[in-house]
């Protein structure tokens, strides 16, 4: 049988990061994606921080960057704009990429590093010793084949199945999971230095966007709470009802239909289990409140692929020795993870009036010099009752 020290399930960018950090501590590191292409179909907004891409290691590259903006609109329900910089909105602003492009450049990274990569190859089951994790059973063009690991990765995605067989709790709530819709649309009117966020009811429970990715084209998508669906087709429906009813974007074409889910859950407990470990949206890394799950699966890139090389290295891949990749992620994204998730309870529960009242509040603020604290106090100033509950979170 092949073996390898740490073998990777996915060939996202939590895999490929992975298998990267993996490699250059010295494992060998086979990835393994069952699809034909790595990063092909896009299920993407594809806008990316770039301050995130700077904490994960990353070179910004011409490759992958379709398009750069200098900010952020985001738009209140009656049609009032507040208008941030890239450095004020943060998050998933500043580069909107080629996400295929990304992806296969990550692959590369990892692949220059040492790592192995082999598509069109499924994980059909894991395999086990003495209850441990040790390996992987992998399907490639109907053949069966298993493959030995000193750890196992589980970088499968927001419908990981390998989390589930390894034991570990993975469940979303439906109040936590977000159906999204995108359309790559051409020929809009758009002002093509700044991503548009839409609040309020136009995306019950969670926002609208439009990433842009050239002069007239952009991803305009949203996503929808699981809660506030009612029956199949919705989401496209609601999508539709939206791209109508902004001028700009109602005479554009879409050139591609996309349709995925994000988690938007507080951070699980549990990630780890004897001779395996989840990272990525598999291990629920998507932020709650912005939907971006790229950054922070490349943040725990680091630890869980350094931890897993050195817990072959010392032959002990046990979860009480994976408790080090556990410590590691959760010291770079854990207390965001749970701030933005108690942001996010709340802000699903808002009405047009109360995105209305605070955009209003915030949109005279001195925006050169804004924090978040900035923000609440003016909001404050003017609808206390509305951040009674936030005090907690902001102060
Ligand atoms: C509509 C939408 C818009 C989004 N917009 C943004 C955005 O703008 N910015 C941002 O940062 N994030 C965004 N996200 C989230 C982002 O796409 C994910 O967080 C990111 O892809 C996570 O990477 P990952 O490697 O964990 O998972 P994935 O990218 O999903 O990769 C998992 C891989 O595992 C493979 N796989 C699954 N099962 C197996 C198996 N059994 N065997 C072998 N291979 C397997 C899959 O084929 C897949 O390639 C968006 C998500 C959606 C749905």
């Amino acid at each position: 049988m092949e073996k390898f020290d740490v073998v990777i399930v996915g060939g996202g960018p939590a895999g490929t990061l992975t298998g990267w950090h993996a490699a250059r501590a010295g494992a060998s590191v086979l990835i393994l994606e069952k699809r034909q292409e790595v990063g092909s179909p896009i299920r993407c907004g594809e806008g990316l921080d770039k301050r995130g891409i700077e904490k994960i290691g990353l070179t910004p590259s011409k490759k992958w960057i379709a398009h750069e903006v200098k900010g952020a609109h985001i738009i209140a329900p009656n049609g009032m704009k507040l208008k941030l910089t890239e450095g004020q909105a943060g998050n998933e602003v500043g580069y909107v990429v080629n996400r295929d492009v990304f992806d296969k450049e990550m692959a590369k990274l990892a692949i220059d590093a040492g790592a192995q990569l082999r598509v069109k190859t499924s994980v059909v089951e894991l395999l086990r010793k003495d209850g441990k994790v040790n390996g992987v059973r992998t399907k490639f063009m109907g053949k069966i084949k298993d493959i030995e690991a000193g750890i196992v990765v589980g970088a499968d995605g927001y419908e990981s199945q390998i989390g589930r067989w390894a034991g570990i709790d993975t469940n979303l709530k439906p109040k936590d999971m977000f159906s999204c819709f995108q359309y790559h649309m051409v020929n809009i009117d758009i002002d093509p230095d700044y991503n548009d966020f839409y609040l309020g009811s136009c995306a019950p429970g969670g926002y609208a966007w439009m990433f842009v990715k050239g002069p007239d084209e952009a991803n305009v998508g949203l996503g929808v709470q699981g809660t506030k669906l009612h029956k199949r087709g919705d989401v496209k429906r609601i999508l539709d009802d939206f791209v109508k009813s902004v001028p700009g974007l109602a005479k554009g074409k879409a050139i591609s239909h996309i349709a995925g889910a994000i988690s938007a859950c507080a951070p699980l407990d549990c990630v780890t289990a004897d001779g395996i470990l989840l990272i990525g949206d598999a291990a629920r890394m998507i932020d709650p409140i912005t939907g971006g799950g790229i950054i922070n699966a490349g943040l725990a890139a680091k630890p869980a692929g350094e931890v897993a090389a050195e817990a072959v290295a010392v032959g002990d891949t046990s979860k009480e020795f994976l408790q080090k990749y556990e410590k590691g992620w959760r010291a770079l994204i854990e207390n965001k993870l749970w701030r933005n998730y108690m942001a996010k309870e709340k802000v699903t529960t808002f009405s047009d009036d109360t995105f209305n009242k605070i955009i209003e509040a915030i949109k005279d603020a001195d925006m050169s010099q804004i924090s978040s604290l900035e923000l609440f106090k003016a909001v404050q100033a003017k609808y206390p009752e509305l951040v009674k509950d936030f005090e907690d979170l902001l102060m």
